[in-house]
């Protein structure tokens, strides 16, 4: 009897997993014009609070990533200092933070420092949060698989950083 058999399962799409992400900053000054400029530094999820776990601005693709989602939170003042700027030290041009003030490029070689120096002084989990989003879990993983730059801990080495 066809009232025996089972329904033909029409193949639902599986609503995607979403995850929350924070975007972090950094207080710096400029080293041109020495004035206060917030740096993004790096993103995470609600579930990594411990900074391996973070992934960082050296890797363009969480720079990016960061970039919008702050100008999904309307913080487009803040997303447009990040941009792709020359560098001497580099000798070429890199998605980079930049002065809210002159637009200066602040270096990833001397923001990476000044991270270490703020990892030493106080847990990294007090950097300012600067825009929360929901991404798709798998926006994420994807990101995190495709890091380039690592922080294990403080204080880290820096022979392999450019
Ligand atoms: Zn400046």
């Amino acid at each position: 009897m066809i009232g025996d058999r089972e329904p033909a399962r029409c193949p639902t799409p599986t609503p995607a997993v979403m995850t929350r992400v924070a975007v972090r900053g950094l207080d710096h000054t400029c080293w041109k014009c020495h004035q206060p400029t917030m740096c993004v530094v790096a993103v995470h999820t609600d579930a990594s609070q411990k900074s391996e776990d973070w992934v960082w601005f050296e890797d363009k693709h969480a720079l990016a990533f960061a970039r919008e989602l702050l100008l999904n939170t309307g913080q487009t003042r803040l997303a447009e200092t990040i941009k792709r700027r020359f560098s001497h030290t580099a000798r070429g041009a890199y998605l980079s933070n930049g002065c809210g003030h002159c637009d200066t490029i602040q270096g990833d070689w001397p923001l990476g420092r000044a991270i270490s120096d703020y990892g030493l002084a106080a847990p990294l989990s007090e950097l300012p949060i600067l825009a929360l989003g929901v991404v798709a879990e798998a926006t994420w993983s994807h990101l995190f698989a495709g890091q380039t730059t690592r922080r294990h801990g403080y204080p880290m080495s820096w022979d392999n950083v450019d």
